[in-house]
């Protein structure tokens, strides 16, 4: 890093909110606390929501070969990939879950879902950007045999029927955050291709829908990694990302490709090493995997949208951003 850079990163650090919870003064606590419970709430109600709607609840893993390789794709930031010998063997720290999701729905449960850690070196211009923690947690979930649709439709309702949920139950803490009025939308949600979001807003597209939503849309065909549907003939992309107003993109997610030598030519394409996806080629190839489409909603982020906070770093009770490392 340049002297620059430091200095810049030392004066944004001095300029942020971002804090360890010693240095916290008590309405600074008071504050912390509130969204805590909305936190607590939020974890049990999303939950509950997917347990009853016929879910199996995985445990996360946090050290794989098989890791998703994050490129490429459009919002790809890495500073550094972390990757460690355990075992006589190189693994590396979970970025998501995307692999591990495809090999279970295939040959575990036809619905599942985690709550997902995700570690992810951001780069540091990304700490003001208020949605980048180089540590996170995905609610991730799959669904054997679904479309984008099903998966659009699924999303829509459950967030209907989470935001009614907390107006009704935490109306006065909504409103003392000042979100309450901000929450209301009707579904479905519009959609829009991101092609014409390029046209329309430039290539800041995404910084310009998280100030100019009034309420969440729907991003479709973006080009990314292998694991997302691509149609050969016409180039389009079967997936899509959620915005939401103030906060941008909360959720990414697509149909799935599951054919073996598709997979093989957009891993070569993309220059992913197919020696760390052997579970998954091997399925692939012998017709196991089988079809499905889910997504990954970015919980802290849906967190900011519902509690107005401003930055990732004052809602992480440990705060985890790009550039700085706290003591605790
Ligand atoms: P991705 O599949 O990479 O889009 O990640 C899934 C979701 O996780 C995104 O839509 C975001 O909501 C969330 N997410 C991704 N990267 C970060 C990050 N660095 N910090 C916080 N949330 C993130
Ligand atoms: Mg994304």
């Amino acid at each position: 890093m340049t002297k620059e850079q430091t200095k810049l990163i030392l004066k944004q650090l001095h300029e942020s909110k971002i804090k360890q919870l010693n240095e916290l003064s008590p309405e600074e606590i008071e504050r912390k606390r509130l969204t805590t419970r909305i936190t607590t709430h939020t974890l049990r109600y999303l939950s509950e929501y997917f347990v009853e709607k016929g879910f199996e609840w995985i445990m996360p893993v946090i050290l794989s070969k098989a890791t998703d390789p994050l490129w490429p794709d459009p919002d790809f930031s890495i500073e550094k990939r972390i990757e460690i010998e355990i075992y006589g063997e190189t693994v590396r720290t979970t970025h998501s879950m995307i692999v591990h999701k495809q090999v279970l729905v295939s040959l575990l449960a036809p619905r599942i879902f985690i709550f997902s850690p995700n570690i992810r070196i951001e780069k540091r211009e990304r700490l003001n950007t208020g949605i980048h923690g180089y540590e996170f947690t995905q609610l991730d979930f799959e669904i054997r045999g679904a479309s984008s649709a099903d998966v659009r439709k699924f999303v829509e309702e459950l967030l209907r029927e989470y935001i009614a949920f907390l107006r009704a139950r935490f109306s006065s803490e909504l409103k003392e955050l000042g979100t309450y009025d901000l929450l209301s939308f009707s579904i479905p949600f519009k959609v829009m291709d991101s092609r014409e979001a390029e046209e329309k807003y430039g290539e800041k597209w995404p910084d310009i829908l998280r100030e100019e939503l009034k309420e969440p849309l729907w991003i479709v065909n973006i080009p990314r990694e292998f694991y997302d549907y691509e149609d050969e003939a016409t180039g389009v992309w079967d997936n899509y990302d959620l915005y939401v107003p103030r906060v941008g993109e909360i959720l990414s997610g697509a149909r799935r490709e599951y054919k073996y030598d598709k997979i093989v030519s957009k891993m070569k394409r993309d220059g992913v090493p197919l020696e760390n996806y052997k579970v998954l080629l091997s399925l692939a190839k012998e017709g196991r995997l089988l079809p499905s489409a889910g997504a990954g909603i970015g919980v802290e982020r849906l967190l900011l949208w519902v509690t107005g906070i401003e930055h990732i770093g004052e809602l992480q009770l440990f705060p985890r951003v790009p550039g700085i490392v706290l003591e605790l």
